[in-house]
Order: structure tokens, then C-alpha cells, then sequence
């Protein structure tokens, strides 16, 4: 194994850059230089898988073709195209980078990595993404997949994901980036994390990298990257009633400072865990509604799960089918809207699957 550490970054960059030419992987924003592009498929790949994102990537690129189309659009027209992807805090931070782009800038991207970087939502690997593949400039990015590649290869045994790690990972992707082409290398690395250097069982034996890989010569390469252990994530028990009337159902627009702020739900009933359906009405007061149609009846429920970042989501749903207006304890800000009006509301994932899954729509009509 080389010892001398120019030597190594040297080896390390010139081997990718050769493997990038041969593997290159084909995305519909490869190869891009429209900075509101990349822009847009870097804050959709956040926290999404690239298949996942690609049809929204399609989608979004035809309704708003550049950034002073995005600026002039609906917040709920544009929610609903993003409906999910989940972590709306995206693309309410994607439509306020739009307006500022068009207030500060005229329409056009800035091309300087610290107005970049300024935009709502981006953060630094956005902000070097964005700089080397549209303007060429000597960015590295860093995420998961620099990070894992950077710690086995070097052998570096400091955590990910605490702040000195963060900054040591930063600095050594800086050192080893192809200053000459920062795109190309910026996309070799993050292609070879995610196909060859990966989490689970990596391709070592067919590695061009191998020879001098510190974690696959000292056999630590389920060891590498190291991670410190997370905070404990927060369990959420939800029920939610679903009150329909006359095709009408009763939904109400999330505010304040918890989850899917801005998106819509029906009336909610979080509780520290899940009762006992009957105990549940009983305590709502809406043991009533049960006795009104013969299909208000809740025999197994299916019981909805959504990870988020701090906590988890557990929702259930009861439909309940009433003869009259919405009961005046779970009234409050909630409206009834029509079966053909509801597509035009952005709901969290949890319940679009709920509703997806139990055919919902077509159910009341
Ligand atoms: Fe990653 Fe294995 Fe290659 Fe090392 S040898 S860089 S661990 S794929």
C-alpha cells in the first residue's frame, strides 16, 4: 500500500476519474449545465431514491421549465405535484429559492457558490453540486456515498456523522477532487459509492481501488465508515376519523410548528398509544356515528407506518359514514370538500397511501 499521502490522492482521483469514463451511469439529468435542472433534481434526490425521483424530476421539469415559472406557481398546485415525496419543508424551501432567484437575481441561477448556497433549502453538497455541474467550478460534494468511499479507502475512523468528522471528510473530499474537471469527478465518486463502494457487501473483489484500499487490506470494510449512534426516535400513535356525509368528507390545512405543516388531513386524535376502538369513540364522544350506517363497523384495522427523520408515524383510519354535519367536537377549522374536489388538496404520504390503498375515493362515491 502507498504510504505517502500526496501519492495516495493522486492514485485515488486518477483511478476514479478512468472508472467514471467506463461505468458511467445514465440519468435523465447527466450531463446537464441548466443550473435550475440540477437545482431541482438535487432537492427531489434528497431523501429519495433516484427511481423514485426520477417520474417527479419529468413531471416538475414539463410544469415549470425554469425557475420564473416555478416562482409564479400555486403553493398547493405545486404540493400536489411533489405529493409523495414527503418532507414538504423541501418544497416549500424549493418555491421560496424560486422567488428569490427571481427577486435578487432577475430569473437567472446565480453562479457563485455563495449565492448559491444562500438559496432556501441547499445546503452545501447542493450548493457544490450545483457549482461544478453547471459552472465548472472546484467544488466538491460530499454526501453518504463520498463519505463511505473516503473512509474505506483512507482508513479515516472518525464518525460520519458528528461535526469533527464532517469537517474532516470535507476537507479531505476537497483535497482529493479533480480541480481540472470538478463535474466529471464529482459524479465518479458519488457513482462509485452508490454501485461499487456500497453500504452492504461492496464489489471489492472487482475494485480498481483495492490495492491500496486501508479498510479491504485491514479487513474493516463493514467496520468504515463508523457512525456515532443515533437519537432515539419518537414513536407517534395517530388515529384519524374519516367522516364522510353525502360525498363529502371533512378535511382541515395543517399549521404550527409540528410535521406537514401546510397539507391537509381529516379530523386527528393523537394519543401516547393506540386504545381500544370501542374505548376510543366512547372517549371522543362519537360512539354515536357507529349506529348510523350499517357499514360503520371497524372489524381489523390496518394500522399505516411513515419514518420520519426524529419520529415515527403510526396511523389508523376510521371511516365513518354519517347522516349529519360534522359533530361539533372535532368541528374546529374543518370544512367538508366533495369527493372530485379533494385531488386538488396535498396530503401527507400516510394518508395518500390510505387512500390509495382502500380505493377511498371511489368508496364514497
Ligand atoms: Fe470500497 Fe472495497 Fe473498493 Fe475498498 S476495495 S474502495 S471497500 S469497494
Amino acid at each position: 500500500m502507498i504510504k505517502d499521502q500526496a501519492k495516495k490522492n493522486h492514485l485515488f482521483t486518477r483511478t476514479l476519474m478512468l472508472w467514471e469514463k467506463k461505468n458511467t451511469r445514465t440519468m435523465p439529468w447527466k450531463g446537464e449545465k441548466d443550473p435550475y435542472k440540477i437545482w431541482l433534481s438535487e432537492i427531489i434526490l434528497q431523501q429519495t431514491r433516484v427511481e423514485q425521483g426520477k417520474p417527479y424530476y419529468e413531471r416538475f421539469i414539463q410544469k415549470y421549465p425554469t425557475a420564473t415559472d416555478l416562482a409564479k406557481a400555486e403553493e398547493q398546485e405545486v404540493f400536489r405535484l411533489w405529493q409523495g415525496l414527503g418532507y414538504y419543508n423541501r418544497c416549500k424551501n424549493m418555491l421560496s429559492a424560486a422567488k428569490k432567484i427571481v427577486h435578487e437575481y432577475q430569473g437567472k441561477f446565480p453562479g457563485v457558490y455563495e449565492q448559491i448556497l444562500a438559496l432556501p433549502g441547499v445546503g452545501e453538497y447542493t450548493a457544490a453540486a450545483i457549482a461544478s455541474f453547471a459552472f465548472g467550478l472546484p467544488y466538491a460534494v460530499v454526501d453518504g456515498n463520498v463519505q463511505r468511499v473516503l473512509a474505506r479507502f483512507f482508513g479515516i475512523q472518525e464518525a460520519v456523522n458528528n461535526s469533527l468528522g464532517k469537517k474532516i471528510f470535507a476537507a479531505l473530499a476537497q483535497e482529493v477532487l479533480e480541480k481540472k474537471n470538478p463535474a466529471v469527478w464529482n459524479q465518479a465518486i458519488m457513482d462509485f459509492g452508490a454501485t461499487v463502494c456500497t453500504p452492504q457487501k461492496p464489489d471489492c473483489m472487482i475494485c480498481p481501488l483495492q490495492k491500496d484500499c486501508f479498510a479491504f487490506q485491514q479487513k474493516m470494510v463493514s467496520r468504515l465508515p463508523a457512525k456515532t449512534i443515533r437519537t432515539k426516535v419518537t414513536k407517534r400513535y395517530f388515529t384519524y376519523i374519516v367522516m364522510s356525509w353525502r360525498h363529502q368528507v371533512y378535511i382541515h390545512k395543517r399549521s404550527g410548528q409540528d410535521i406537514w405543516q401546510n397539507l391537509y388531513e381529516f379530523p386527528l386524535f393523537e394519543e401516547n398509544e393506540f386504545s381500544e376502538i370501542s374505548d376510543f369513540l366512547q372517549k371522543k364522544s362519537v360512539h354515536h356515528l357507529l349506529h348510523e350506517h350499517p357499514t360503520n363497523r371497524f372489524p381489523s384495522l390496518r394500522i399505516y407506518k411513515q419514518p420520519l427523520t426524529h419520529q415515527t408515524i403510526y396511523a389508523r383510519f376510521l371511516h365513518i359514514k354519517t347522516t349529519k354535519t360534522l359533530s361539533k367536537n372535532i368541528q374546529n377549522d374543518f370544512f367538508s370538500v366533495s369527493i372530485g374536489e379533494l385531488e386538488r388538496y396535498a396530503f401527507p404520504k400516510i394518508i395518500l397511501e390510505y387512500m390509495i390503498e382502500t380505493n377511498f375515493l371511489k368508496n364514497l362515491k
